[in-house]
């Protein structure tokens, strides 16, 4: 059950798709000079070597930031996240790649608190080296995010992003996701919430979005990359997607703006393309 860890999939396209929104997202709640949190029910080992351990056994990562790396004509949106791995690869080398929770406490204000669930022990031990002398701003749980979020909701500040990014390895973590949306937005109806989902030819996948669809939030918005077709037997991921909550109104017109470029310097043949299609006040 537990078996999945991250850093195979470290930098690749999934990961700059969703660390791109996730800067993004933060940012924008950053620009009023209100509190907000962070909270991650599934926040893996936290930072990532590329040139040891997991992420070098298929180096997805090649696909993924080091296309983008060194590029001088990126997008706003994109570039505000390379500069994320940047700061982290001060020496100009591609070493390192951030995971969600670092690209939150490296864009957020030092006032601003990161609450993170990770259940892989190993993981979660990994998780809690790399916040070490964070002080109060990031707590670190090893527990359950699905159950986590209940009790971190609603955050003191009345402001917050969720990113709910399980593994999807159990089927039931579809099921989990559009519940603990619903219980999330029972507890605390203005958050915004972005859930990470892997495009699959897989029948839950398919279910899940429009299930997503009918939460009872003011907005939604569903953005998807395809690096390349589908393969023909219909295993694989051909792409991902973030399904947001109550996004900014910003958002769609950052997307329609960034998604072409990522199909462009991301795609890996000619099926490469993107969904970006919002609903309700959006
Ligand atoms: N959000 C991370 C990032 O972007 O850097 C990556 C997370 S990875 C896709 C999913 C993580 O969820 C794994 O580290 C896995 O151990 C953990 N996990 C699996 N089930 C969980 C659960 N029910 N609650 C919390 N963590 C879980």
């Amino acid at each position: 059950m537990l078996s999945y860890r991250h850093a195979f999939h470290a930098g690749n396209h999934a990961d700059v798709l969703k660390h791109l929104i996730e800067v993004e997202l933060l940012n924008y709640l950053g620009q009023k000079d209100k509190p907000y949190w962070y909270i991650d029910t599934h926040a893996g080992a936290g930072a990532y070597s590329l040139t040891e351990g997991y992420a070098t056994k298929n180096a997805e990562f090649e696909t993924g930031i080091a296309r983008l790396w060194q590029r001088d004509d990126l997008p706003e949106a994109v570039r505000n996240y390379v500069d994320v791995v940047k700061r982290m690869n001060p020496d100009g080398e591609l070493k390192f790649y951030p995971g969600s929770p670092w690209c939150a406490a490296d864009v957020m204000p030092e006032s601003d608190k990161l609450r993170l669930f990770e259940l892989h022990p190993s993981d979660a031990q990994i998780l809690q080296e790399n916040f070490a002398g964070s002080g109060r701003r990031v707590q670190i749980q090893q527990a359950n995010g699905f159950d986590g979020i209940k009790a971190v909701l609603p955050p003191p500040p009345r402001r917050a992003l969720v990113l709910i990014d399980p593994p999807y390895e159990d089927k039931r973590d579809y099921h989990n996701v559009v519940t603990g949306l619903k219980e999330g937005l029972k507890r605390f109806a203005t958050g915004v919430y972005a859930v990470w989902y892997p495009c699959l030819q897989r029948a839950e996948m398919k279910e899940m979005i429009p299930e997503l669809k009918k939460l009872p939030a003011k907005s939604w918005l569903r953005a998807e990359l395809h690096v390349q077709s589908p393969s023909a037997d219909g295993f694989g991921m051909h792409g991902s997607g973030m399904f947001i909550l109550n996004a900014p109104w910003t958002l769609p017109q950052t997307l329609n703006e960034t998604l072409p470029y990522l199909v462009q310097h991301l795609g890996l043949d000619a099926k490469a393309s993107f969904i970006l299609e919002t609903g309700g006040d959006l």
